[in-house]
């Protein structure tokens, strides 16, 4: 972390030599076999990883692909949903369907809208600032009037007393619970549930079955973390994957070839953000925040065997990592499908069907169809190379309801070619896409950019 004056955090000091070897870009070797595996396990057929393109890593068709075809469907190495958007929208915690019911999902939204209503006298909600996270972190005001629905009504709604019109047609899976107890995290099913508390939740949850002063210590953790940045919650379950997938120095390196591209340097804040004479003191501000945090992790799942993991300088390329590689997680919500359908009925049919989801609708407000938000880290995705004419992109089709990172041909692609993305707009001028690449690290060079630049 070059620049700001000495770490305040004594790991740093004490790992330095484990530290770095756990930053540096893996072994060639230990890289290949972790992708080949991932890739064979997975069954992603369709690609394949080179090592040797004039970018270093990068991904490439293993078939030729028309436009519009399906590339690949990447499960997320670690993700989580915006604090915020918890509000609106009720996911399963680890592949992010929604859940329950459309009843239950309206229900639930006008139930903490109203909560949120009496609490402070008004609806309007607060964007806590995420310098370091995905740009998508605030939905916005609420311009729903819950009021206008009985607080009985509300009630049937998230019970599933009461059934709206129509919604056989939406069916979502049932809500599964925590096996640890906590209310925090639902699933839409038992191996979802499983897999969660496998792979992150075992170590983060909050719920009885976890020992009262690590819970103390968990909850403190996750608060700073809604008040300040939920970044620091997808960074938590980065670190707890890690840790309980390897107990020794080595399998902690194989690990980390999952998580590092190597190249990234994390700065503590993105470049183009703020002006240069503030970026110093808004550096030490953002390390502060994340120095404070992971004493709080600390406190509650600190490991000795595992120390350089909770390092600073580890956290923050973790952090760094994300702001990155991250693709912005986005689910779009069935209660927005279920409305247009009612929308969309023949006229006598749609009126006897509004007396019902009118005064919902009204209530629910201009952002009844706020999609599952949320940052993601993808394995695959975030190997594949910057193009401003790129061959393919990361796009939602209507038949993908949970978090995969999916990517469609954008054009013809042919065996052995290589499938790239655009990190950025690829339609703004030239000098400032070579600016927002650079905080990438890189100077683009892509046809585009080669005729479009300057001489
Ligand atoms: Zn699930
Ligand atoms: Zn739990
Ligand atoms: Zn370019």
């Amino acid at each position: 972390m070059g620049g700001i004056g000495t770490s305040p955090c004594d790991l740093d000091r004490q790992f330095a030599p484990q530290i770095a070897q756990l930053l540096a870009a893996p072994p060639l070797q230990s890289a290949q076999e972790y992708y080949d595996e991932l890739i064979r396990s997975k069954k992603h057929d369709g690609i394949k990883l080179s090592y040797g393109g004039k970018h270093g890593k990068g991904v490439c068709a293993n078939k030729d692909f028309a436009e519009g075809d399906l590339v690949l469907k990447d499960q997320m190495l670690v993700g989580a949903q915006h604090s915020l958007n918890k509000i609106d929208c009720v996911v399963c915690s680890y592949c992010f369907r929604f859940i329950g019911s459309i009843e239950f999902q309206i229900g639930h939204r006008l139930y903490l809208q109203s909560l949120g209503a009496s609490v402070d006298g008004t609806n309007e909600r607060h964007c806590h600032g995420s310098h370091a996270g995905s740009s998508t972190g605030c939905s916005g005001a609420t311009n729903g009037n819950s009021s206008a629905v009985p607080q009985e009504v509300i009630m049937s709604l998230m019970d599933g007393d009461m059934s709206l019109p129509l919604t056989d047609q939406f069916c979502l899976p049932s809500v599964v619970a925590c096996p640890g107890g906590c209310e925090e995290q639902v699933y839409c099913s038992q191996s979802c549930a499983d897999s969660d508390w496998d792979s992150y939740h075992s170590l983060l949850c909050t719920g009885s079955k976890t020992e009262p002063s690590r819970k103390a210590a968990l909850q403190k953790f996750i608060r700073h973390a809604n008040e300040t940045n939920d970044i620091f919650l997808v960074a938590a379950k980065a670190i707890t994957f890690t840790l309980l997938r390897s107990k020794s120095m080595k399998l902690m390196n194989q690990t980390f070839c999952s998580l590092w591209k190597p190249g990234n340097h994390f700065q503590w804040a993105s470049k183009r953000d703020i002006d240069s004479s503030e970026e110093d003191l808004f550096r030490q501000q953002i390390r502060d925040l994340a120095f404070l945090s992971l004493q709080l992790l600390k406190d509650a799942i600190f490991d000795p065997e595992c120390a350089p993991l909770f390092s600073l300088d580890v956290y923050g390329h973790i952090i760094g990592m994300f702001e990155l590689n991250n693709l912005d997680l986005v689910v779009a919500s069935p209660v927005e499908d279920y409305f247009i359908h009612i929308d969309d009925l023949p006229e006598s049919e749609k009126e006897e069907a509004e007396k019902v989801t009118g005064p919902l609708l009204d209530a629910l407000g201009e952002d009844y169809s706020i999609p599952c938000e949320g940052t993601a880290f993808f394995p695959l995705q975030s190997c594949m190379n910057h193009s401003c004419c790129p061959n393919a992109k990361a796009f939602k089709r209507d038949e993908d309801k949970d978090g995969h990172a999916v990517i469609i041909a954008l054009k013809p692609i042919s065996k052995d070619e290589e499938i790239t993305i655009s990190y950025i707009d690829e339609d703004l001028p030239y000098e400032e896409r070579q600016e927002q690449l650079a905080d990438y690290g890189f100077t683009c060079t892509c046809l585009k950019c080669q005729e479009e630049r300057p001489v």
